[in-house]
C-alpha cells in the first residue's frame, strides 16, 4: 500500500543516508525525487571535482573508492547508485512531490504520479534547484543559463562568465581551452575566497597573462542578442557576446517549502524555521535534512556535516513513535 513509517523528497546524498537511517531501525521508508537519482549531482558540470574528499562523501558506512585526491562528478554518481542498490533503498525517480498535507496525525502527500500517507516527512531537497538571478534587462535569453555543463559547446564562442565562485571559474577556465573568448564580470575586488586553492593559481595566471578578461568591481548591466553591457567602476562598456553563464549560487525553493508549511523567516539568510537538536521544523513530524537547512547560506552545510542529520531525525521518529505508544 501507499502508507511508509517515513516519506523522504529528495534523493540526493543526504535523502539516501535518511532511507539508510530509518532501515537501519526498522522504519519502512520511501525517497521520492524529482529527478534522476541524485539529481544534483547529475546536474553539476561534467569535469568538476567535489572539494571533498571522498571518505568526506560517504553514507550508510560504505567506503567511497577513489584513486584521485578528489573524487570526480562521475565517481559520485557511480558511488550513490551503488549505495542505493546495496540497501536496496525504496526510492522512487522522476517523481514530484506537489504537497504534503497533516490530517491529524497523518501526513498526506500529492505526488505528480500518486498519492501517499506516511507518519512522518523528511525534506532533504536541497538548493541547486532555483538559481539566484541577475534580475537585469535579457536574463531569459535563451542565450544565458545558470548552469553550466560541458565546455565544448562554447568552442570559438564569445563568453560572459558572471561570478567569482569555483563554478564561474571552472567554467572560465574549461571555455577558455576550447577556444572560447572568455570575459568574467565580477562584482567583488577578486576571485572568490572559497576558490579552490589548486585551481586559483591557474586562473591567477590566465588573468594576468590577458588569455582570459576580467572585470571587476563590476555587474552586467544589460544582456542583448549579441551583445552584453557591462558597469564596470570605469563606466559602461558593450561587447560583443554570444552566451552567458550566469554563475551566481543557488538558493532552497523557498516557495515549496513554504507551501507545505514550513516556516520561513522573511530576512537573510532564511534558514527554514527547525530545531538544530532533532531538524523538526515548526510542524511536528516534518523534518529538514541536508543543504536545504541553511537557506540562502549554501556554504554552511554539506555532505560531510549534513549526513548525521539521518540518524537525528530517525532517533527522533523512534522517540516520538514511543512517546505515542506509552500515552
Ligand atoms: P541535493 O543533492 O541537492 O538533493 C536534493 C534532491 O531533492 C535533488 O535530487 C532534487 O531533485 C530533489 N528534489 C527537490 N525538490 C523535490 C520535490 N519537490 N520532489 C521530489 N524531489 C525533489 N558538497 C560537498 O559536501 N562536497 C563537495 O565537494 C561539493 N561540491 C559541490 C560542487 C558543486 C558544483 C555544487 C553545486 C555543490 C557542491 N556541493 C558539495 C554541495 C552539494 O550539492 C551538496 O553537499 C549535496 O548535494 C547535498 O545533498 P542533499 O541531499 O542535501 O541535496
Amino acid at each position: 500500500d501507499n502508507h511508509f513509517d517515513v516519506l523522504i523528497i529528495g534523493a540526493g546524498p543526504i535523502g539516501l543516508a535518511c532511507g539508510i537511517a530509518a532501515q537501519q531501525v526498522g522504519l519502512s521508508h520511501i525517497i521520492i525525487e524529482k529527478g534522476c537519482l541524485v539529481n544534483s549531482l547529475y546536474n553539476y558540470p561534467l569535469n568538476m571535482t567535489f572539494f571533498s574528499s571522498s571518505e568526506r562523501l560517504e553514507i550508510g558506512d560504505t567506503p567511497f573508492v577513489t584513486t584521485l585526491p578528489k573524487p570526480k562528478r562521475a565517481e559520485a554518481l557511480e558511488y550513490y547508485r551503488r549505495i542505493n542498490g546495496k540497501f536496496n533503498l525504496n526510492t522512487h525517480l522522476f517523481e514530484e512531490v506537489i504537497d504534503v498535507r497533516k490530517d491529524d496525525d497523518l501526513f498526506i502527500v500529492i505526488t505528480t504520479k500518486r498519492q501517499y500517507t506516511a507518519q512522518s516527512i523528511v525534506v532533504a531537497t536541497g538548493f541547486y534547484d532555483v538559481p539566484m538571478l541577475l534580475n537585469v534587462p535579457g536574463e531569459d535569453l535563451p542565450k544565458v543559463s545558470h548552469y553550466y555543463k560541458d565546455p565544448h559547446f562554447y568552442a570559438n564562442q564569445h563568453v560572459v562568465v558572471v561570478g567569482a565562485s569555483n563554478s564561474s571559474v571552472d567554467a572560465a577556465l574549461e571555455t577558455y581551452r576550447k577556444g572560447a573568448k572568455v570575459t568574467m564580470v565580477i562584482r567583488g575586488p577578486e576571485i572568490g575566497t572559497r576558490v579552490k586553492y589548486w585551481v586559483r593559481p591557474d586562473i591567477e595566471n590566465r588573468i594576468a597573462l590577458g588569455e582570459i578578461d576580467v572585470y571587476y568591481q563590476s555587474r552586467l548591466a544589460e544582456i542583448k542578442e549579441e551583445t552584453v553591457i557591462i558597469s564596470t567602476s570605469g563606466g559602461t562598456i558593450e561587447i560583443e557576446n554570444d552566451f552567458v553563464l550566469a554563475l551566481t549560487g543557488y538558493r532552497p525553493n523557498f516557495d515549496f517549502l513554504k507551501k507545505i508549511g514550513i516556516e520561513i523567516p522573511n530576512e537573510s539568510p532564511m534558514i527554514p524555521t527547525h530545531n538544530p537538536e532533532t531538524m523538526e521544523t515548526n510542524i511536528a513530524g516534518l523534518y529538514l535534512a541536508g543543504v536545504v537547512c541553511g537557506g540562502l547560506n549554501t556554504h554552511l552545510w554539506f555532505i560531510e556535516n549534513s549526513r548525521i542529520h539521518a540518524d537525528i531525525i530517525m532517533q527522533h521518529i523512534l522517540e516520538r513513535k514511543s512517546s505515542h505508544c506509552a500515552s
